[in-house]
């Protein structure tokens, strides 16, 4: 015991020395450059499993038949979730970090605290020319996804984050919120404009194949249904349907990818749902880590915008040998989320740093 303390704690003390050789040069608390020595990714994918912290990626382990795809990644750290406005961030602002780099007030969609909207991360790198896709198992203007693309002072706006869409430059949407597109108090038909705005819209089934054109995948009128409810293998098919089509842009691409319904679970207090809904999401990384295996360019990113549900993998009272899935709260939670990093940049993903870290590190490795 005592040689391996030993041994794991030069094994610590050299991984440090040689991360400080490496190491990224801070700025203002924030990555501005990085040393040349890491290897940049042409490509990442953020996978954000909402509501999901260490109890929850957990139920991996003991629920699901098999090796979690959440043990192939080698690159471990903690994310300090806390908003501008609020010690626990709803995910909103907890969405907005990833997105624009600036923490934010609870409700806010792509804007600062003082509602001044912020260019996002997909903006940015669609007018560089990459590919962006964005994926959720919620509608598409639902709080994480719709901080990717507008700019709206509060996530209840859903109409006015729709209005976004059709500018965004975004190359591939699939998810929820048919309505807020066709179904509009203001009578408006933004599927029309979405249209001559060069989207193939898809309504009935997930497609086969990528089309050359952008493409708006919507597949239900609000949120897609639980995965108890028969929403079978939407998330894996449609994160490798995005891959397919935005992996053809030499330039690289940026995909976002939420299991958004983790989250819903955490609220209604169900770990039947939640974990139905983590496993799915777990499915899901082994299509993004099986494609990045191969591709060679392309850095993943998995980690949660906070916890939700203070769930924890309790004992059944005195009987250790049962799990007893409990929650604390209905609301969210003030605990620290993982990271997990693969592929080129992983590295930059050690340590525990505040969220809105996570878009600067994604932007410095983007910078060529
Ligand atoms: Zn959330």
């Amino acid at each position: 015991m005592k040689f391996k303390f030993f041994f794991l704690t030069t094994f610590l003390i050299f991984t440090t020395l040689f991360i400080s050789c490496v190491s990224v040069q801070v700025k203002d608390n924030t990555v501005s450059t990085i040393s040349s020595e890491i290897k940049k990714p042409k490509n990442i994918i953020l996978l954000i499993g909402d509501g999901m912290g260490l109890s929850e990626v957990s139920t991996a382990i003991y629920y699901k038949d098999g090796n979690p795809n959440f043990e192939r990644f080698h690159t471990i750290g903690l994310s300090k979730t806390s908003s501008a406005s609020d010690l626990i961030t709803d995910s909103a602002a907890g969405a907005t970090v990833f997105s624009t780099g600036v923490k934010t007030y609870n409700g806010a969609i792509g804007v600062d605290k003082d509602t001044i909207p912020m260019p996002t991360i997909v903006e940015q790198l669609s007018k560089r020319g990459l590919s962006t896709g964005i994926v959720a198992t919620s509608s598409i203007q639902h709080a994480t996804p719709a901080s990717f693309y507008a700019h709206v002072k509060s996530r209840r706006m859903y109409e006015e984050i729709t209005e976004f869409a059709p500018n965004s430059g975004v190359n591939f949407f699939a998810g929820g919120g048919l309505k807020f597109f066709n179904k509009r108090k203001d009578g408006k038909d933004l599927l029309a404009e979405m249209k001559a705005n060069g989207y193939k819209v898809t309504t009935d089934q997930l497609p086969q194949a990528p089309v050359e054109q952008k493409e708006l995948i919507l597949l239900a009128e609000d949120g897609m249904p639980k995965m108890s409810e028969g929403r079978g293998d939407f998330l894996p098919n449609a994160t490798k349907l995005a891959l397919e089509k935005l992996s053809k842009n030499e330039k690289g691409f940026f995909l976002i990818v939420e299991g958004s319904q983790i989250d819903w679970g955490g609220h209604d207090n169900d770990a039947d749902y939640l974990i139905g809904e983590l496993l799915d999401f777990d499915k899901t990384l082994g299509v993004a880590l099986d494609f990045a295996k191969q591709n060679g360019e392309t850095l993943i990113i998995v980690t949660a915008d906070h916890e939700t549900g203070g769930f924890t993998l309790a004992s059944d009272g005195s009987d250790y040998n049962k799990i007893k899935p409990s929650f604390s709260t209905p609301g969210h939670s003030a605990t620290m989320v993982p990271v997990f990093a693969e592929g080129p940049g992983a590295t930059l993903f050690n340590g525990i740093y505040e969220s809105n870290e996570i878009y600067h590190k994604m932007m410095a490795l983007f910078d060529k």
